[in-house]
């Protein structure tokens, strides 16, 4: 009987937090078939069905659902153990409840077929970003190169050489051969010129890119005997950095939007950033680190070895508006007497752009593969 009064007074309790314009996530959860999973360290949790994921966080009023930011009309809160959303909110996902499996199906069923015949309602936007929604996903075929810095702008400095200048070296040797392969190629900068960090992304959109590769040159600020140690390559993917000394590259390599005066410049992306980018990132991340092994394999055996491991993520600017697979590629330590007299030389740069050529070629295979076996 106790039980009984007790569901009773639950249920009362669940109703008039509904009728306060407030919905319990669990409550709502259960009335659409979806479970509900809470991340207490995070303060996050997800509503998962079949075939959609909604991600939340407790004070952030975004969610990601089904590839895209949904804006909330107000953050989720959590008050004795119970988490509410706002009642207005609950229709923007898992609508509507009878079909929710058969039209996510019709989703399914349509991505399969010719890609000719897709609309996707995003479409109807005609925007840049509309048109790439498919990077990734079907053949690779423009790559959009950027030289880091430029003009007053001159990057991480040498002994000897400007990081502006062998990025640009490089590049340009790298559109040869990846010309020479039958790709569109991009720059964002084919000369010493300055380019906003966001412009740069900006660019790559514009020419529906397939892929963005951001060359820059690492250094240190350290004695001349840990210059002398520290060397190498890494490739980078935004993702939410995982050690200090990734964070503190991202933080040289963005501070030129600060030092200039860029709109919405930062050197670090803020938690809510990275939450609100999520849904994004998930889109290319497999492409990106796709093309990210192939990088690893065509420079392994290179002059320049990996750096720690060769891979780590961190929050790039540079990166951050790019609506494709897209990576940063640190060459190698222009603070390093070794790696800058072979970056600066002739052959080193052919070497290096062979060897990212080579690395895009195999990714534009693997990506056909994968499509193949896709059926597409
Ligand atoms: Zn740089």
């Amino acid at each position: 009987m106790k039980k009984i009064l007790w569901v009773l007074l639950f249920c009362l309790a669940t109703a008039a937090t509904v009728w306060a314009g407030k919905a319990d996530i669990e409550v709502f959860a259960q009335s659409k078939g979806v479970s509900f999973h809470w991340y207490p360290v995070q303060k996050t949790f997800t509503l998962v069905s079949k075939n959609d994921t909604a991600k939340f966080a407790i004070g952030l009023p975004y969610a990601s659902y089904q590839g895209k930011t949904i804006e909330l009309s107000s953050a989720p809160t959590l008050n004795a153990g119970r988490i509410q959303i706002d009642s207005a909110d609950t229709a923007k996902f898992f609508e509507p409840l009878k079909s929710t499996s058969s039209s996510s199906e019709k989703v399914a069923a349509l991505s399969s077929s010719s890609a000719k015949n897709m609309e996707p309602p995003a479409k109807k936007a005609t925007s840049v970003a509309a048109k790439n929604e498919t990077a990734g996903t079907r053949e690779v075929k423009t790559i959009v190169i950027d030289p880091g810095h430029g003009g007053k702008d001159s990057g991480a400095l040498g002994a000897k050489a400007q990081e502006k200048d062998i990025v640009l070296a490089v590049s340009k040797l790298l559109k040869k051969e990846l010309e020479k392969e039958g790709f569109n190629v991009k720059m964002t900068r084919d000369k010493d010129v300055f380019i906003e960090l966001g412009q740069r992304a900006n660019l790559a959109n514009q020419w529906d890119g397939d892929l963005f590769i951001s060359l820059h040159c690492n250094a240190i600020d350290a004695t001349p005997e840990k210059k002398k140690q520290v060397k190498g390559y890494h490739v980078y993917v935004l993702r939410a950095p995982e050690s200090e000394e990734d964070k503190a590259i991202a933080r040289r390599e963005n501070k030129v939007a600060t030092l200039y005066g860029e709109k919405n410049a930062k050197e670090e992306l803020t938690p809510i950033e990275w939450f609100k980018l999520e849904a994004r990132l998930e889109k290319y991340k497999q492409n990106s680190y796709m093309f990210t092994e192939e990088m690893l394999k065509a420079l392994d055996g290179g002059k320049i070895r990996r750096q720690a491991g060769g891979v780590g993520g961190a929050g790039f600017m540079v990166l951050v508006g790019a609506l494709m697979p897209a990576v940063l590629y640190e060459i190698g330590f222009i603070s390093n007497p070794e790696d800058e007299a072979y970056m600066m030389s002739d052959a080193g740069q052919k070497d290096i752009a062979e060897r990212v050529s080579k690395a895009v070629t195999n990714y534009k295979a693997a990506v056909h593969n994968y499509r193949e076996t896709l059926g597409r």
